[in-house]
């Protein structure tokens, strides 16, 4: 990855759950060189399983370029709108690879549809490790290492990763000063699409929330470790859902998350713009609900 410079190198020193690092859209070229017989699985869309040896690959205009080397996967392969998507298991759970690779198949379609095209022609799945998302690849399975997650989570977060590959993937934002950012709208677009494909209402109210007085666009070292999530991922998704749906429900919010991604794909993105945005969307006159959960500029 190739970091941003702001006020000196755009970098955290390390912790343990959560992104330290703002990175740039970068082309890259890797050339690789590695043991028989094993599976480099990478943002690139080219790599093949059970690689050659040596190679080289490309990737463009991407966060991050990330590579991951694989002995014995069991590959489940799947096509949608001519995206080949490819489910790397490492365990011998075949029945969950193969739903994660349904469950992908239909949360792919469904982003397509509603945001704009996947920006990559290969989506790789490697199941067996932490929720991450990267370019053109996701790892699911675990969350944070505490041990294997029952399988409709690990679906869930499958769905929660894919939709990163729009909101942070193209959409960019700082995910150390900013994490609400790409979270809370990964989560709120991982929550319309289960309500799409469950066919069932999606009911979230922001009076949860009354005992997280904090705001959620602190930089991630203003929370503590316990209760960051809540933040950044249940406080942020809550307030966008019961703003943007408050007029014309999930269609209304659909609409605003496209036009977002339309108006901001390959750039960047922080709460001041986000806010600028959302008023001038929604035509709100004043900062008010904002407040109840975002620290604002004066
Ligand atoms: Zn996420």
């Amino acid at each position: 990855m190739v970091a941003t410079y702001k006020d000196g190198w755009n970098k955290e020193d390390y912790i343990s759950k959560g992104e330290t690092y703002h990175t740039a859209f970068s082309d890259y070229r890797i050339n690789y060189e590695i043991p028989e017989n094993l599976t480099l699985v990478s943002t690139s869309d080219n790599e093949l399983v059970t690689s050659p040896s040596k190679g080289q690959l490309e990737a463009n205009n991407v966060k991050d370029f990330f590579i991951a080397i694989l002995k014995d996967p069991n590959v489940i392969e799947k096509e949608i709108n001519n995206i080949n998507i490819r489910v790397f298991g490492i365990d011998n759970n075949k029945k969950l690879h193969k739903e994660v690779g349904d469950i992908s198949s239909e949360a792919l379609n469904y982003f397509e549809e509603k945001i704009g095209p996947y920006p990559h022609g290969q989506l790789d799945i490697i199941v067996d490790q932490s929720g991450m998302e990267y370019p053109g690849i996701i790892t699911v399975g675990s969350i944070y290492n505490k041990g294997s997650t029952n399988p409709s989570l690990i679906k869930s977060i499958v769905v929660h990763e894919i939709a990163h590959q729009w909101f942070y993937g193209v959409v960019s934002n700082d995910p150390y000063n900013d994490a609400w950012l790409d979270e809370g709208i990964t989560e709120l677009a991982t929550l319309l699409f289960h309500a799409d494909y469950r066919n069932e209402e999606i009911s979230l109210d922001v009076e949860l929330f009354k005992d997280f007085p904090l705001p959620v666009n602190l930089p991630l070292d203003k929370y503590d470790i316990d209760s960051q999530s809540n933040y950044i991922y249940g406080k942020s998704t809550t307030y966008l859902w019961d703003i943007l749906t408050k007029n014309d429900g999930r269609v209304g919010a659909e609409e605003f998350l496209k036009n977002y991604y339309n108006v901001y794909k390959y750039k960047d993105v922080d709460t001041q713009e986000f806010v600028r945005y959302i008023k001038y969307y929604l035509n709100m006159k004043d900062d008010n609900i904002f407040k109840e959960f975002l620290l604002l500029e004066e």
